[in-house]
């Protein structure tokens, strides 16, 4: 079922796919890894279509994987400590956290409304093929439904997410098949944020001793991370109207809103437009945001999960 989707990774199918990407659609990627579900990274409706499709209940930050250092160097800034070890191991499963350029094309929902943006560039050469051939940063998570295991193989993505992705290229079975290796700083010392398919000592070899994040760095500590985006501004969910002193997030064409996240209540450019409309309300200065209600289905789900945890008390973010 679905073999046809399976595409070998011949040049002409790399075209393709990059067309396909390049036009918002997913694609199945092969990396050293494991097999990723690829979006353009610069394109907020295109991840929240991985959202939908791996029916995942909950935004978390991606990473953007890159042909090479250069297309990194142009979303994120680079400390020396972090080019030493892009240096040393790229290409490979290694991911370094750094923060965002302030002209950064990546959507903000890649980075789940975090300062920062985790980028990679693969070792597997199909994807670095397209990645270039995209022109483009790919996001990739896993190419799974939510909850099921990590594919190594084309036929483990058409089996799990066939009908979700038009073309799966066949790279072969995934030589390291554990996730990267997830490194952050805090300043100039990296700390090791998630255990992967680089060891620590081959990493201290280079860095030095590796830290950990502190456990009262929520947003350094990838267990946590899914509580970390807050606007200063409270925040009031469900709200059917705005009250006074309040600025209003729409959605849908009922609501006379300051800002609407889907004007057509279309939850994918609701997605989209998530953080960068929290952030835009909150650098208005406004004190008191009220968000419309969102159903709570599909990707509504994890826009609910998201607002949730922004309206929730500080003491808990
Ligand atoms: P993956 O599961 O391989 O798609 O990698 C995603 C993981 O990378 C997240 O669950 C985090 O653990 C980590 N990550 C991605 N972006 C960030 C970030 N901005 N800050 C900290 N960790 C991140
Ligand atoms: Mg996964």
């Amino acid at each position: 079922m679905n073999r046809n989707r399976i595409s070998p990774a011949t040049a002409d199918a790399i075209t393709r796919a990059a067309e396909k990407l390049r036009a918002g659609q997913l694609v199945g990627m092969p990396t050293e890894t494991v097999y990723g579900l690829a979006a353009d990274a610069t394109n907020g409706e295109a991840i929240a279509r991985i959202y939908e499709a791996k029916n995942r209940p909950r935004f978390n930050p991606l990473i953007a994987h890159v042909s090479d250092l250069e297309m990194a160097r142009q979303l994120v800034v680079f400390t020396p400590e972090a080019e030493r070890l892009a240096t040393a191991f790229w290409p490979g499963p290694l991911t370094l956290v750094l923060p965002r350029r302030p002209d950064c094309p990546v959507s903000e929902l890649a980075s789940a409304g975090l300062d920062t943006l985790a980028v990679r560039c693969p070792g597997h050469a199909v994807a670095r093929s397209l990645i270039a051939a995209t022109g483009r940063p790919l996001v990739a998570p896993s190419a799974n439904p939510s909850g099921a295991i990590s594919p190594t193989t084309a036929q483990h993505v058409a089996d799990g997410l066939g009908n979700r992705v038009d073309i799966i290229l066949d790279g072969g079975a995934c030589s390291v098949g554990l996730e990267s290796t997830v490194i952050g700083f805090d300043g100039e010392t990296p700390l090791l944020l998630r255990k992967g398919g680089i060891g620590r000592q081959e990493i201290e070899a280079v860095a030095g001793r590796l830290g950990s994040p502190a456990p009262d760095a929520p947003k350094a500590s990838p267990g946590m991370l899914a509580s970390h985006y807050a606007p200063a501004a409270s925040l009031r969910i469900n709200a059917k109207s705005p009250r006074s002193g309040e600025v209003y997030l729409g959605f849908g064409p009922d609501w006379p809103a300051d800002l609407n996240l889907s004007p057509t209540g279309r939850l994918d450019e609701a997605a989209a437009n998530l953080f960068a409309y929290l952030r835009r309300l909150d650098a208005s200065g406004a004190r008191a945001i009220a968000v419309a209600p969102i159903p709570d289905k599909g990707l509504g789900e994890a826009i609910n999960d998201r607002l949730r945890r922004a309206a929730a008390p500080r003491d808990l973010s």
